[in-house]
């Protein structure tokens, strides 16, 4: 089996590594900063936009964190000045996406989204209940959530993501209604839900630990990831991958590229690209980061190139959370042999299981298949 495409990234990401504060569930790359590291972090941004300047064509960016929003309004402005002025996005950009979270947008700073070509915000919100904001450790209340998503409405943007977490301990079926109830009243074009997960060394996985909180039962997780799908598609949403739901022609373009394990590039503290089946990381630590970058060094400190079979098995994987499941075609194409040629056995037992059907071409889960994911997927790796 060989890989017959060689493409170059479509997509940007650009990882922002700042927050207020941490929350108790967060793994993710952040920081609390001060203002002036913010400052030389934009400089190495800048540096690596420039290195990237006319080398591809970005059909989708996103910039994310972190909080992009945390960073002061001429801290805003530059970032996005820099990214059109190197040509990272252009009124040809396709989508352009910003992370907000709720009590770090201000009216100008709206304006800056808007004024910069941004047409996409996705919204931290998480849940619009202070019991549970105050569990996971979320700066802001219900109502900054609903605030922010008015200011940015009134903004001008008309494609909004709202993010919610749903498994928080304590929480019951009904409270987690409540949250969908609220989300989809505000009418956003698009809304994604993610089982809240106990991360290493976060203060809620050691809460766990020590029996300070208790996690919910599996089979309740169940009812409120069903419950979602119910609310999502009884109103008007296209539940299109595992778990997002969108509006038509809201899908999210950008995560499509992770989804379909295509070629993207990355930049920023942390940041992976992913580039002629070579996968790299950017060193971690955002002080370290700025200063490899700005004393020109290589700040790579990850770097794999995919043995095909992975590649191909990483791309089952990935798209088998589409609802629309992995292309047949897209897969010949990219590996040269159909998906059942490389996959027969797995494919195989699953079906027989029914947790896996080919439709229009597509393999996909069922929906028996899309309660046992993850299950589903590990045969595949
Ligand atoms: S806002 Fe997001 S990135 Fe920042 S600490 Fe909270 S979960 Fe982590």
């Amino acid at each position: 089996m060989r890989m017959i495409k060689d493409t170059s990234p479509k997509a940007l990401y650009i990882h922002i590594p700042f927050c207020v504060k941490r929350c108790n569930y967060c793994d993710f790359n952040s920081t609390v900063s001060a203002s002036n590291t913010i400052d030389r972090y934009l400089d190495a941004v800048e540096r690596e936009f420039e290195t990237l300047k006319d080398r591809y064509l970005f059909h989708t960016v996103y910039i994310g964190g972190g909080t992009p929003t945390v960073l002061n309004e001429s801290q805003l402005e530059r970032l996005l000045d820099s990214a059109i002025h190197y040509g990272m996005v252009s009124d040809n950009t396709r989508e352009f996406t910003v992370e907000a979270n709720p009590a770090t947008v201000t009216q100008a700073k709206a304006r800056l989204l808007k004024d910069h070509l941004v047409n996409r915000i996705s919204i931290g919100v998480q849940s619009f209940q202070e019991k549970h904001l105050k569990m996971l450790g979320r700066i802001h209340t219900g109502d900054d959530a609903k605030d922010t998503f008015a200011l940015l409405r009134k903004a001008g943007f008309h494609n909004i993501n709202v993010d919610l977490i749903f498994g928080c301990p304590g929480q019951t079926l009904n409270d987690w209604e409540k949250d969908l109830e609220v989300a989809i009243g505000l009418y956003p074009e698009h809304v994604s839900t993610y089982a809240l997960t106990y991360e290493d060394d976060t203060p809620l996985a050691r809460d766990l630990q020590n029996e300070v909180i208790s996690n919910l039962d599996e089979s309740v997780e169940l009812e409120m990831y069903k419950t979602a799908i119910t609310y999502g598609t009884d109103n008007g949403y296209n539940h299109y991958e595992i778990s997002n739901f969108a509006k038509s022609g809201y899908e999210c373009v950008h995560n499509n590229f992770y989804w379909k394990n295509l070629s993207y590039a990355g930049v920023g503290a942390g940041a992976f690209s992913f580039i002629n089946g070579v996968r790299t990381a950017h060193e971690k630590n955002v002080l370290s980061y700025i200063d490899g970058i700005l004393q020109n060094n290589d700040t790579t400190v990850f770097r794999e190139r995919l043995p095909d079979a992975q590649s191909a098995a990483e791309t089952v994987v990935m798209s088998l959370r589409l609802r629309k499941g992995v292309s047949n075609a897209d897969f010949y194409e990219r590996f040269g042999c159909k998906i059942d040629d490389r996959f027969r056995d797995q494919i195989g037992n699953l079906s027989r299981e029914g947790l896996v059907s080919y439709e229009d071409e597509h393999l996909r889960l069922t929906e028996k298949g899309l309660f046992v994911a993850d299950t589903v997927m590990a045969e595949f790796l």
